[in-house]
């Protein structure tokens, strides 16, 4: 399953994420892709407000995970821009969504190209900038397994109720 939402600044790409961020339950699995600068730390950070997360979010380039337990549910916000591939395994990322260890939160995942193996259950995340001239995102998500594949067509109801589709904008 396939959404896509604009969002004409970095205010209306946090609304969705806030707005996706009430729809989510324990152990989703957020996989966030695209270049540097398209917007996918701001989208967390705009999840962190929907999940109720006072502290601000920064970017974990340099911490790689960064843990935040104090909204409704915990997150995991993991970037991985600074590590090849053959290294994100032994970061045992798996122990987030496993639920053994940690409490099953949100794990929200960039440059998530750089995960060695596909997983079966995730929503995809992509914010594309649509010009040089705009601050205009196609924020593009896709959604793999069951749980996720719910997860979306929420999200594109919450969109539908709230106008935002087809191509138009929160806020
Ligand atoms: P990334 O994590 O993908 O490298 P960031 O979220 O850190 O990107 O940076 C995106 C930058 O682009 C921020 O400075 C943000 O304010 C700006 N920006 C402008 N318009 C948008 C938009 N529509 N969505 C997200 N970010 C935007
Ligand atoms: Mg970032």
């Amino acid at each position: 399953m396939q959404v896509e939402l604009y969002a004409v600044n970095a205010e209306a790409t946090q609304t969705i994420a806030e707005v996706l961020a009430q729809l989510l339950e324990p152990g989703a699995i957020l996989l966030l892709k695209g270049n540097l600068g398209s917007g996918k730390t701001t989208f967390v950070q705009g999840l962190g407000r929907g999940l109720n997360i006072k502290a601000g979010i920064t970017s974990p380039t340099f911490t790689l995970i960064d843990e935040y337990h104090c909204g409704r549910l915990p997150l995991y916000h993991i970037d991985l821009y600074r590590l090849e591939s053959s290294q994100v395994g032994s970061l045992h990322l798996q122990e987030y969504w496993r639920g053994a260890d940690f409490p099953l939160g949100v794990v929200a995942i960039e440059w998530a190209e750089r995960l060695p193996t596909s997983l079966q259950d995730y929503l995809q995340i992509e914010p594309i900038p649509l010009s040089i001239d705009t601050d205009e995102r196609k924020i593009k998500f896709s959604a793999r397994g069951e749980a996720h594949t719910k997860l979306l067509e929420k999200l594109a109801d919450a969109a539908t109720s709230r106008g935002w589709q087809p191509r138009s904008q929160p806020g």
